[in-house]
């Protein structure tokens, strides 16, 4: 069943990237990586220092995620920074490496993400003999923390031990590796991965990549997707919590709350220009802070909010009169996890609204018949047959299936 909706909404993102995004972009300088920095709160006990941190967020310039280039998730935009017709070598990985060591200085950024395009652990992205040789460069040049990002599928045995014998051996003696492993978990539902993200990974490959990670002690985080396409508001932010709940029993020390923001080329953006989809209010995030028990909120931070890597063409707001203020509070519950700072947003008219309006939007119609209709209308935007459409009864099957 998987199979077809697969195959239906990877067509669907080819024609939407094929006609929405311009593959004419100026070569990329290889020479360097990309660097970004967000403010985050380090709470875990074996981080090497607690509190409010500036962590870079280095992308080595690489070729796309490899699921981008044959399907693509329907909110992604990470591709759009990718080396596209560039071959990016063992020595441009080197040198990459070496500009990163040189632009940071390890006693301020003793922790920091350090990935590629799409997945770290991609030997096509890069090489399984190059990547612990990355991996020595930077513990030797004085970092104490390195997180990568990798989808599961890259996870294997061989692939982490060559990474573990890279940390030098007075940090690998307390027994904890002294590097996290981030997935994009986006949902702990099947159903929403499949229908509404295309994630290409169902919960069960999340579940068997943590465990070969667990066993070398090594630690996880990961990204949990808000203003996911065809749900509403109620059904976004329950599967949200379902996610960080699932996400926390799996082990997960920090979960991103991704508010999904308006990307060229992405499913999300073809809906929202045809007025069937709009980004989340920033309120939804708001909301899901003040829906997670305590034990469960101090894992969250609401990220996607105010800057990103690749600037999308649009953020999730509240009101003009509001918004700066509500990006403050949350960028401060980031920082702080001080929940006072949650609780002090200012009242706004647009909360009622938010409140009467996408929060209380309950519709007649099923998630699969909706999500159904959604499928029937992409197809005839974007010309295609429409039997390849899923049935309503497959996609009625799916969510059954997958009810807890
Ligand atoms: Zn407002």
């Amino acid at each position: 069943m998987c199979v077809q909706v697969r195959k239906f909404l990877s067509e669907v993102m080819r024609r939407i990237r094929k006609t929405e995004i311009d593959c004419s972009s100026t070569a990329l300088d290889l020479a360097r990586a990309d660097l970004y920095f967000e403010e985050i709160r380090l709470h875990h006990p074996d981080d090497a220092v607690r509190g409010s941190y500036v962590m870079p967020l280095v992308t080595l310039r690489t070729k796309a995620c490899s699921w981008s280039s044959v399907s693509g998730c329907t909110m992604c935009g990470y591709h759009l920074g990718s080396a596209k017709q560039q071959v990016v070598g063992v020595d441009d990985l080197l040198t990459q490496t070496r500009w990163v060591i040189r632009r940071l200085d390890p006693n301020i950024y003793h922790t920091l993400v350090f990935t590629s395009n799409g997945s770290f652990l991609d030997p096509d992205e890069v090489p399984d003999t190059v990547r612990p040789e990355l991996m020595k460069m930077l513990y030797e040049a004085g970092f104490r923390f390195v997180v990568m990002e990798s989808r599961p599928g890259f996870i294997t045995p061989a692939r982490l031990d060559a990474l573990i014998t890279t940390v030098p051996y007075g940090m690998r003696k307390t027994g904890k590796i002294p590097f996290s492993i981030s997935f994009g978990i986006e949902s702990a539902s099947d159903f929403i991965l499949t229908t509404c993200i295309n994630k290409g990974v169902c919960v069960s490959e999340l579940a068997d990549g943590a465990a070969i990670i667990q066993e070398r002690s090594i630690t996880i985080d990961g990204y949990v997707l808000l203003g996911k396409p065809f749900l509403t508001a109620q059904e976004d932010c329950d599967d949200a919590l379902r996610t960080i709940r699932w996400a926390s029993e799996l082990g997960a020390n920090y979960l991103f709350v991704m508010v999904t923001n308006r990307v060229a080329g992405s499913l999300a953006n073809h809906l929202i220009a045809r007025r069937h989809h709009s980004l989340p209010s920033l309120w939804r995030a708001v909301r899901l802070l003040e829906m997670l028990p305590a034990s469960l909120r101090r894992l969250v931070q609401i990220k996607g909010i105010s800057h990103a890597p690749y600037p999308p063409i649009e953020y999730a707001t509240t009101c003009q009169g509001c918004h700066d203020r509500i990006v403050r509070g949350l960028n401060f519950w980031n920082q702080t996890g001080d929940f006072a700072h949650i609780q002090e947003l200012p009242f706004c008219a647009c909360r009622e609204r938010f409140e009467t309006d996408e929060w209380a939007n309950r519709p007649d119609l099923s998630l699969p018949c909706r999500i159904h209709k959604h499928y029937l209308r992409l197809a005839s935007d974007l010309d295609l047959n429409p039997s390849i459409v899923p049935p309503l009864t497959m996609l009625d099957m799916m969510w059954q299936k997958g009810q807890p």
